[in-house]
């Protein structure tokens, strides 16, 4: 059994708490928590764990052998660090920190102290992301050439820590943490150049969307974005390959795969418009194409702690590993330098 507690016990905490660690029984003990504001006791009270007193009160519970940090992103690094060297192995929440330098600290204290440390990247288990890959890795569209991620939603950036600068705000490292990552773990080449526009449209502080354009050696594209001004939303992931297209709508994944069944067949009823008429860009009559529905995928969330368990006792290697995490760190950089020069960045990563 693995004593463990969590530090920040706002939302992403109460998740913690809540979703995965307490339906892991027979692995993880849970030892308390941590949060700086008083009021979250009565977070801790409903959840029925212990509320520690001070941070100190926290690391000097020898029970406790893995702390997962739900705080504010400007914090992960030093709280990090400071856990591995009072002897506690690490989770911390996405982003792992503000940029590369920081990162390399923190790998140094894991390197430094022995202790494990890795990033919550919990959307690598996410339905949408997993069927899109299994469609990728079985070639089921043929050679892919262009893939396009994305996540929308109308309300903004939201009103706390998220939309300061200094506490490590805005979408890149909010929601685009994950869509690069995902992006990262599904394309298994390096990228030759990136480029990044970012959108300000409900604060100026920090970005509140973005849209980037990476290209990979072979020269398959991937477009992924966030918004938070939209309000039809296009789909979460579009792919294209030389046989066929796949879309996934959104989050409960509903979608399907469309190939063409005879490259023969070339004709088209042409569409008429007001200028004049395209058989180019008619749509194929359904003889020419076949339907598919999305593959199934059943990712268990709870593999993620189940691997740092395992990792600990030295069963496994860590998933989510200190060199996919500058890899990351490096396309978030790249990112952040092109949006503020307007520039692409040929730079493999
Ligand atoms: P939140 O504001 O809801 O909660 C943060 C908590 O940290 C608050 O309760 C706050 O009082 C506490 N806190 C602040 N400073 C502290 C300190 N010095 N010591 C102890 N506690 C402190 O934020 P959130 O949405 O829970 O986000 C927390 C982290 O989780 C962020 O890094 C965020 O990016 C990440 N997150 C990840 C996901 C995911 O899907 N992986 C989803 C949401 C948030």
């Amino acid at each position: 059994m693995i004593g463990w507690a969590i530090i920040g016990l706002g939302g992403m905490g109460t998740c913690h708490v809540e979703r995965f660690v307490s339906k892991l029984p027979d692995l993880i003990k849970i030892c308390g928590e941590y949060d700086i504001d008083p009021e979250t006791r009565k977070t801790a009270d409903r959840l029925g764990i212990r509320a520690y007193d001070s941070l100190e009160e926290l690391l000097s519970d020898e029970e406790v052998s893995l702390v997962t940090l739900a705080v504010p992103n400007d914090l992960h690094r030093d709280l990090a660090i400071q856990c591995m060297k009072r002897g506690k192995h690490v989770i911390s929440e996405k982003p792992v920190t503000l940029s590369l330098d920081d990162l390399y600290q923190m790998i140094n204290a894991s390197r430094e102290t022995g202790k494990i440390f890795t990033v919550h990247q919990n959307r690598r288990w996410d339905e949408d992301y997993q069927t899109v890959k299994r469609i990728y890795d079985e070639n089921m569209l043929g050679k892919v050439f262009n893939i396009e991620s994305r996540v929308h939603g109308s309300r903004g950036i939201p009103g706390d820590w998220r939309n300061q600068y200094v506490k490590g705000g805005g979408m890149i490292l909010d929601w685009g943490i994950h869509l690069l990552d995902q992006i990262l773990m599904l394309v298994d080449e390096d990228i030759v150049s990136s480029y990044c526009k970012i959108s300000t449209v409900t604060n100026e502080e920090v970005d509140d969307g973005f849209t980037a354009m990476l290209t990979f050696g072979s020269g398959l594209r991937a477009l992924v974005e966030v918004g938070t001004s939209n309000f039809i939303n296009l789909p979460r992931w579009y792919v294209q390959g030389q046989n066929g297209t796949a879309v996934v709508n959104d989050f409960s994944v509903s979608g399907e795969i469309v190939k063409v069944s005879d490259w023969e067949k070339r004709d088209a009823v042409p569409v008429v418009t007001a200028a004049g008429l395209t058989k180019t860009m008619a749509p194929r009559t359904e003889d020419t194409i076949r339907r598919y529905p999305l593959p199934e995928v059943k990712p268990d969330i709870l593999d993620f702690y189940r691997n740092v368990v395992a990792a600990i006792e030295g069963r496994e290697t860590q998933l989510i590993t200190h060199k996919q995490q500058i890899r990351l760190m490096k396309l978030v950089e790249a990112l952040f330098r092109s949006a503020k020069d307007d520039v692409v960045i040929h730079e493999r990563i």
